[in-house]
């Protein structure tokens, strides 16, 4: 065995002994209420796919027509000649659904917010962002240099003690350095609400930048199910709202919506989109007739069908009703070999729940994290909660 080889294989066995190893599961069958995983279908409740139209025959049709006029690759990055029709055209339809001036599409949402936050910070600027934030932001915020200050999670009185602390800063030594907030709307493994109407007014007080991560919440929430700043009526004073196309939204990709000078400068400098072929333009098609899905009646449909599948988990597991729900229901079991024996053990029994466990959270804060998606039925939430039985798990300590 080379050098090389023998030093991965010893850090492969440190993760394993941690009970922190990974491995890939094939799976045979689409995305759905139901997956196949070698030759078993599995009751499935690990998907983002909440609205389930990942399947849609409109995104489908969409995909393919889009591959028969354009072709399955994009060719180049989109400054050179990438840059086709059902990009602009699915960043004409973003802009319109978050009621924005423009926006701007990714190949990703982890590609959004790293082009994003290193486009928008130098390294005296400061980054605030919240302890539970997805990792992409983490990341971005690692990249960008800027100064990075973490409040507890939703804790407004942390917030704004950094927020003070960030303006009497650049008031004694008279640089103008930039303060960005940012959040996520519905935590992605929490399942739980930031405060976004107070995180907006913190930030207008002190004068600092915002950017709202929708990812678990575009396609859900609000009136027109723009996400939850919609919802909670903050969407205009929110400078950058970001999102994925990936989740609610069936198809794959990452968005950033806000002003016409917000985007042009990020064609200008965020590098994760300068510097990357542009994203196939069947997901791009995808993504834009599901922006359109959303908008219509059948996207209402489709969510407030989530939103009764949630409620009935909720009450078949005794949890209190939430004011605010969420497709993400953590359960928390905290060891990690709790939690990946619980999960195979539901595996074992046909139910598909994915184990998650640090460095997606904290260590001791293992869990089953159920989604659930308007393609369940009734009967698919009473076989969960019926399993769910067998294990002693509580709510996320977190709550909303
Ligand atoms: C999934 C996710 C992302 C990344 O989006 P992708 O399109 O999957 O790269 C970003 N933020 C949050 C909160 C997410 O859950």
């Amino acid at each position: 065995m080379s050098e090389f080889e023998r030093e991965l294989q010893s850090r492969l066995a440190n993760i394993r002994e941690q009970g922190l190893y990974r491995e890939l599961r094939r799976v045979q069958s689409s995305q759905g209420p139901r997956i196949e995983i070698g030759g078993k279908t599995l009751l499935n409740f690990s998907s983002n796919d909440y609205l389930g139209l990942s399947n849609h025959p409109v995104l489908k049709e969409a995909a393919i027509k889009a591959v028969e006029k354009f072709g399955a690759g994009s060719g180049a990055s989109r400054l050179i000649c990438g840059s086709l029709a059902p990009h602009h055209d699915l960043e004409e339809s973003l802009a319109r659904f978050k009621g924005t001036e423009a926006a701007l599409s990714f190949s990703s949402g982890y590609a959004a917010a790293i082009g994003t936050i290193c486009a928008l910070l130098a390294k005296d600027d400061i980054i605030v962002v919240d302890k539970l934030v997805h990792a992409c932001i983490v990341d971005a915020a690692r990249l960008g240099g800027a100064k990075i200050r973490i409040f507890a999670h939703n804790d407004l009185n942390e917030l704004e003690d950094i927020l003070k602390w960030a303006e009497g800063k650049s008031r004694i030594t008279h640089h103008a350095s930039r303060t960005l907030v940012v959040t996520e709307s519905v935590f992605s493994m929490d399942g739980d609400h930031a405060p976004l109407r107070e995180i907006v007014a913190l930030k207008e007080k002190y004068g600092a930048w915002l950017m709202v991560d929708e990812a678990h919440a575009t396609g859900l929430y609000g009136p027109n199910r723009r996400g939850l700043a919609e919802h909670l009526g903050v969407s205009d004073v929110i400078e950058i709202q970001m999102g994925t196309l990936g989740k609610a939204l069936g198809a794959s990709g990452g968005f950033i919506c806000g002003s016409r000078a917000l985007v042009d400068l990020l064609i200008n400098r965020a590098r994760s989109f300068i510097f990357s072929t542009a994203p196939v333009p069947a997901a791009a098609a995808a993504a834009t007739a599901a922006v359109n899905r959303v908008q219509s009646e059948e996207g209402r449909a489709l969510s407030d069908k989530l939103w009764v599948r949630v409620m009935e988990l909720q009450s078949a597991l005794g949890f209190r009703p939430s004011a605010l729900p969420s497709a993400i229901i953590p359960l928390i079991l905290g060891e990690e070999s709790a939690a990946v024996a619980a999960a195979a053990r539901l595996r074992e029994q046909g139910l598909f729940v994915p184990a998650i466990r640090y460095p997606t959270v904290a260590r001791g804060a293992a869990r089953l994290r159920v989604t659930l998606t308007a393609t369940h039925t009734l009967e698919d939430v009473k076989a969960l909660s019926l399993a769910l039985r067998q294990f002693d798990h509580r709510p996320s300590a977190i709550g909303d």
